[in-house]
């Protein structure tokens, strides 16, 4: 019989194989355990997402022998920004500007600065969090975020609906494209546009996704 860990990275090594190169792979090891991840990590996986604070903080410590970075994926809450920021290489559902102020103070107060994604609401169901494109807009406008020394917003994020019509699912990722294109100019570290899950990833990818977050296809189901 076959490991756990070598089905992994059996699952893993198909997943990078249709990968085009210029897009980084989150491998997203929420409810996984430990075991999970140094089986991708042994084969030179490095990102890895969690949506839950206290998982990512206790898998963050009791894994810093491996060469990996976090991702903190889903929705955080404002009271739980302080547990997260020490151990987030990225941030990428920060979806209000309270969220994104207090990033800002908890990172100022460990002398770091954090990157971070906006996450934009593009899915059709309304339980997706995200700023909508004319909140967005008008926060863009604002120019308040230019203040902020302690966050260093990188680009955008979203989550497509959950449904078979691909001509949908590749609508969605299109509007979020244009937007992350229409706001390129506003400094050279605007860069990172993360759309695309196990069920959708090839569409965001055709759509022009530079970030994946995968979870079910290399550690299977939860
Ligand atoms: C869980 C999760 C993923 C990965 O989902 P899979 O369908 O298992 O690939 C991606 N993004 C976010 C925000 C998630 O919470």
């Amino acid at each position: 019989m076959k490991s756990e860990s070598s089905i992994i990275q059996e699952r893993l090594a198909a997943v990078r194989e249709n990968m085009p190169e210029h897009v980084t792979l989150i491998a997203v090891s929420k409810t996984k355990p430990n075991a999970a991840i140094e089986a991708a990590a042994s084969m030179g996986q490095v990102e890895f997402g969690e949506n839950r604070v206290q998982e990512l903080a206790e898998k963050a410590l009791t894994l810093q022998h491996l060469n990996v970075r976090w991702h903190h994926i889903g929705h955080l809450q404002t009271n739980k920004v302080k547990q997260v920021v020490p151990h987030a290489d990225l941030i990428h559902a920060v979806d209000s500007e309270k969220l994104l102020l207090e990033i800002n103070k908890r990172s100022a107060s460990i002398d770091k600065v954090s990157d971070v994604l906006l996450q934009i609401h593009i899915a059709s169901e309304t339980n997706k969090f995200g700023w909508s494109f004319s909140e967005f807009d008008a926060f863009l406008q604002h120019q308040s975020w230019q203040k902020l020394e302690n966050v260093r917003i990188r680009g955008l994020m979203g989550m497509a609906t959950f449904t078979e019509n691909h001509q949908q699912v590749r609508n969605e990722f299109q509007s979020l494209k244009k937007a992350f294109d229409a706001s390129s100019s506003i400094h050279q570290d605007w860069d990172t546009l993360s759309m695309g899950m196990s069920g959708d990833w090839e569409i965001a990818v055709d759509e022009g996704s530079t970030m994946v977050r995968i979870g079910s296809s290399i550690f299977g189901s939860r």
